[in-house]
């Protein structure tokens, strides 16, 4: 099993909407897409910016996500063309994992028409139904999901329990592809079924968080995001409990590397872990 951690796209914030008191600077965001190379086909955790999110978020009420978040993103910096780059087909993904549905995160996902797709069913039929404000204040952009994303999802319940004692106090984690190398597991609070993705690599074991913590220092500093993110946080306590969740495991266990979605640093730190 072979892992690679690709960036598809970016946006910016001011600095201190992720981290209170950082300022008004803005800093890059960038859109990460971790890519497993399995025995059983090629497995992606979330598919980052494309440019159809561009395009998405400049009609109607999603001109006003567009406007918060600008969107950065070239077609050479797709997931699906990075991949061809390598010689990876677009069949050639049979697994995609998606943390949540915001667009940053399942912008790519309509290049990959026969992959199943890993994610929290009822996050699924709230995308789909969603309107108005409420769908916007979820950050959801209906038409980046394919239209039989329905009938393609794979709900965590319906995989077997995952071997996870050593990843305690995070539970609930299922074994994507029947190895125990790959689980996915509720990281509750960010957004409706947020889940996180576990890869045990022979060195480490990474802990792909998704939008849990938007940068590692959230987790073991807790340097929590400006007040206004919450509005667009799901359920607050929970997202509070899951940060010290990651913190517990991530102080018990040295070789676990915590890694949000959106922290530049950590990336590239975590490519010099898995590089050995
Ligand atoms: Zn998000």
């Amino acid at each position: 099993m072979r892992t690679h951690l690709l960036t598809a796209g970016w946006t910016t914030h001011p600095a201190g909407v992720a981290r209170r008191g950082a300022g008004r600077a803005p800093v890059r965001f960038p859109a990460l897409v971790a890519v497993v190379e399995h025995a059983d086909g090629v497995l992606l955790f979330d598919t980052g910016y494309a440019p159809r999110v561009r395009a998405a978020v400049s009609r109607g009420l999603d001109r006003v996500y567009g406007a918060l978040l600008p969107v950065h993103v070239t077609p050479e910096e797709s997931v699906a063309a990075q991949l061809a780059a390598r010689g990876v087909a677009a069949d050639d993904v049979t697994t995609v994992v998606l943390s949540h549905l915001h667009a940053d995160h399942v912008g790519g996902l309509r290049d990959f028409p026969g992959a199943r797709v890993v994610a929290d069913r009822g996050a699924v039929a709230l995308a789909r139904s969603a309107r108005g404000v409420g769908r916007l204040r979820r950050g959801l952009v209906p038409a980046l999901l394919p239209a039989d994303l329905p009938d393609r999802v794979v709900d965590p319940g319906d995989l077997p329990p995952a071997d996870q004692a050593d990843l305690a106090p995070l539970a609930g984690a299922r074994d994507v592809l029947g190895d125990g190398r790959v689980l996915v597991l509720p990281l509750p609070g960010h957004s409706a079924g947020h889940l996180g993705l576990v890869l045990r690599t022979p060195g480490v074991d990474l802990v792909l968080v998704g939008d849990a913590a938007w940068h590692t220092r959230a987790v073991s500093h807790g340097e929590l995001p400006h007040p206004v993110a919450r509005a667009v946080t799901a359920d607050w306590a929970r997202y509070r409990g899951t940060l010290a969740a990651l913190d517990a495991l991530a102080r018990r266990r040295p070789d676990v590397l915590v890694l949000p979605s959106h922290d530049e640093d950590a990336i590239v730190a975590a490519r010099a872990a898995l590089a050995g």
